[in-house]
């Protein structure tokens, strides 16, 4: 036995070796669970979160850059409002856009830059209203300032008619001044520049002065006339918050509102672009996510083949392994059970130490001793259990076969009866254990006296022997008896009860059959004719041989 082979059958336990298997492929099949378990896990946050989150706020952010267009477009119309029903029409559109944007933005998950975009969107829209607001409060003020002036120059005119004609022409160089001072005024409503607003200014205060002078000059009655719509004049016009003050402040504000109006719509573009700039962007990841995704998906698709592949691999070595292993020594060891081989070729099993291997060395010794016992049992169930020579059972088989062989092949066959001469009362004389003895010392002898392979001898029953000699004639038998009946008289066992001498002597019957195939001889009749023989010994006095051909 070669190193290799001895190394081979090193005892491995089947137990270790199928728990080693099924939890190779159990750990396989965990490692192969839990990997597809947890990147599917991982597949549905990146979904989750580009469906719960991504996506959604993309929606968000595109309706409200929307929306700010809207914005856009009102804010430009709330800064161009001429009249208050349009600035409140242009801020109602302004609070729902705001509210509704406010609404996606809470919805969104947005940074605080966007939300503080958003705040200062509200308060610059909140500026520019009142902003907007004062202007035209501005405006309304002015535009009545406006109609004062006309009402006191209408006023002075009604006065003027009233007066007689010297009064009349007292006053004329005053109203005519008036007239100049009502109507530089009247020109603040056509400009629309500070500097000519200015100007303006410093002509109505140069007539103005102008005017006090003309009044200081006038009679004291019409003087108080004058001077009441002087100083009338100057409370419209001059003074501070009167129609000037309200003008420039007009322009100052409108100015204002132009750039707010300008500021606010450029921040809220800015604001709609930004968003969509933000959408772009949490567009492009997406797509980035996506794509990288999709690659891991392809890598734990080909891990998990691997894994796959794996596990098929360790299936087919488990089958292997239990076919080689279990099954297939298994079916040996029924075939060479059930074939009920002599034990001593051995159950070839031993291909491993293992547990089939003792089940076939347990097996092997059953085997072992059944073949044994079996043994012993035909032994003595075809043996003298007093002489240990053949016994009549013994007989009965050889000489059917010898009687076959010697029909077949046409050779003779004798049977010789022997029998020991007055034993009954040896056995009265010297007792049944001396008997025995003396049986068992006359069949070694005829035992020994067979010289030939073929002839056999046994005990026929009692104090009886039978001897088969095949291929032997009448004279051959008449010899090979006269041999067996002069060894057992010169064993010379004493026996004081025998006629014819004093040891222990034997009468051999004989018949010798030929030409089997002309005549009708059976083993029984052969038997017969011998046991007729015998007698016919015992009749002439005992001692002797007497052998007969039989069927010729
Ligand atoms: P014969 O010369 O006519 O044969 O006389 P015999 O006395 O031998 O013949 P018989 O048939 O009358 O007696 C046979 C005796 O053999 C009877 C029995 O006591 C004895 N015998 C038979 N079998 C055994 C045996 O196994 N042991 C012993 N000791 N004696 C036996
Ligand atoms: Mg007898
Ligand atoms: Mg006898």
């Amino acid at each position: 036995m070669t190193k290799k082979q001895q190394n081979f059958k090193t005892r491995i336990s089947l137990k270790y070796v199928f728990t080693g298997a099924f939890a190779a492929l159990f750990l396989v099949f965990v490692m192969l669970t839990s990997f597809s378990y947890f990147q599917l896990k991982n597949v549905k946050t990146a979904l989750d979160s580009t469906s719960k989150e991504s996506i959604p706020t993309i929606i968000a952010f595109d309706n409200i850059a929307n929306k700010s267009a809207a914005l856009v477009f009102y804010t430009e119309q709330l800064a161009s409002a001429l009249t208050p029903p349009a600035l409140r029409l242009a801020q109602q559109q302004i609070d729902t856009e705001m509210k509704e944007i406010s609404v996606l933005l809470s919805e969104a998950s947005v940074d605080e830059i966007v939300l503080r975009e958003f705040e200062t969107i509200q308060f610059e829209l909140t500026a520019l209203s009142n902003l907007v607001n004062q202007r035209l409060n501005a405006k309304s003020n002015a535009a009545m300032a406006e109609r004062q002036v006309y009402v006191l120059f209408t006023k002075a005119q009604q006065m003027l008619e009233n007066k007689n004609r010297t009064d009349k022409q007292a006053l004329t160089p005053w109203f005519n001044s008036f007239s100049r001072l009502i109507i530089s005024t009247g020109s603040l409503a056509g400009y629309s520049q500070l500097n000519e607003i200015r100007n303006v200014r410093s002509d109505v205060e140069d007539i103005y002065t102008n005017i006090q002078a003309i009044t200081n000059q006038l009679p004291a009655k019409l003087a108080s006339d004058a001077t009441a719509f002087n100083q009338r004049f100057s409370l419209i016009v001059l003074a501070e918050s009167g129609f000037i003050d309200n003008r420039i402040l007009q322009l100052r504000i409108e100015g204002r509102t132009n750039g707010r109006g300008n500021f606010t719509g450029k921040l809220v573009s800015d604001f709609a672009r930004s968003l969509n700039f933000k959408s772009a962007v949490i567009n492009e990841q997406i797509l980035l996510n996506a794509q990288q995704e999709e690659k891991k998906i392809s890598l734990q698709i080909r891990l998990l083949s691997v894994f796959f592949g794996i596990s098929i691999v360790l299936f087919i070595i488990i089958v292997w392994l239990l076919r080689l292993r279990v099954i297939n020594r298994l079916i040996l060891l029924n075939r060479q059970v059930s074939r009920e081989e002599s034990a001593t070729s051995k159950l070839t099993l031993a291909t491993a130490e293992d547990e089939i291997t003792d089940i076939a060395k347990t097996f092997e010794t059953f085997l072992q001793t059944i073949e044994e016992q079996q043994k012993d049992l035909s032994l003595l169930a075809m043996q003298d259990g007093l002489t240990s020579i053949a016994n009549r059972r013994s007989f009965d088989k050889q000489f059917v076969n010898n009687y076959k062989l010697a029909v077949r092949h046409n050779k003779p066959l004798s049977v010789l009866i022997i029998d020991v001469d007055y034993f009954k009362s040896y056995n009265d004389s010297y007792g049944h254990v001396k008997g025995d003895e003396a049986l068992i010392e006359i069949a070694n002898t005829l035992q020994k006296s067979m010289h030939r392979d073929v002839d056999f001898v046994a005990r026929y029953g009692g104090e009886e022997f039978v001897c088969l000699l095949p291929s032997c004639n009448i004279e051959g038998a008449l010899t090979i008896a006269e041999n067996l009946r002069q060894a057992v008289l010169k064993l010379k066992i004493a026996h004081c009860q025998n006629p014819t001498g004093e040891y222990i002597t034997i009468s051999i019957g004989g018949a010798t059959a030929m030409n089997f195939s002309e005549l009708d001889i059976t083993p029984d009749k052969l038997l017969e004719a011998a046991d007729k023989a015998l007698y016919t010994a015992k009749e002439r006095g005992r001692n002797l041989v007497k052998i007969v051909s039989y069927g010729q």
